[in-house]
């Protein structure tokens, strides 16, 4: 099972490779970095400053090679959703991509230093939780679970790198299933 990871518009490469790797560990997929791709200047909204997230699922799925099952999206864009102002990462599971956004996880933005492994964490964490709605996962209940639903910086801080065993069973069965199909 492949997964490919695209960057849209400018990326710290470093922290991909280091997220790749952290991804297989709790996946147990193989991750690709794929090619990299430009932010639509039709997505950007000027009034927003920020990206439709919706725009750049799809400039991914034009991307999508027929070689891999999944795709994640990184990027360091500013995202906007539907009826919601701003949004860390979105996903489309018809579609089997998933996106994530990095602008709101830098420290930084907060008015804080700059901090990798702060920073890391929180990429982390965010793609585990819309590559696990991809693959069928919905929101817990859990506030450790990584699928607990982050409405703020706070929230993700709080919860774990890591799925609940409730999580973690329904996401093995997911897999199971995946494997069959190949
Ligand atoms: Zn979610
Ligand atoms: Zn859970």
């Amino acid at each position: 099972m492949k997964v490919g990871i695209f960057t849209v518009g400018d990326v710290d490469l470093r922290l991909l490779y280091r997220l790749a790797c952290g991804l297989e560990e709790r996946f147990l997929y193989k991750f690709l970095i794929e090619s990299s791709l430009s932010a639509p200047t039709s997505a950007f909204n000027a009034v927003k400053k920020q990206y439709f997230a919706p725009a750049l699922l799809n400039r991914i799925k034009v991307a999508f090679p027929p070689e891999i099952k999944y795709a994640l999206g990184i990027t360091r864009v500013d995202l906007y959703g539907v009826s919601l102002n701003y949004i860390f990462g979105d996903a489309n599971a018809d579609e089997r991509i998933a996106l994530v956004s990095y602008h709101r996880l830098r420290p930084e933005f907060y008015g804080h230093t700059t901090e990798n492994t702060l920073l890391f964490d929180r990429i982390l964490k965010e793609s585990m939780h819309q590559l696990a709605h991809v693959l069928g996962s919905k929101h817990c209940y859990n506030q450790n679970c990584v699928m607990y639903y982050s409405n703020n910086i706070y929230d993700i801080d709080r919860k774990t790198s890591l799925f609940c065993s409730e999580c973690e069973k329904k996401l093995k069965k997911a897999a199971a299933y995946d494997r069959t199909k190949d």
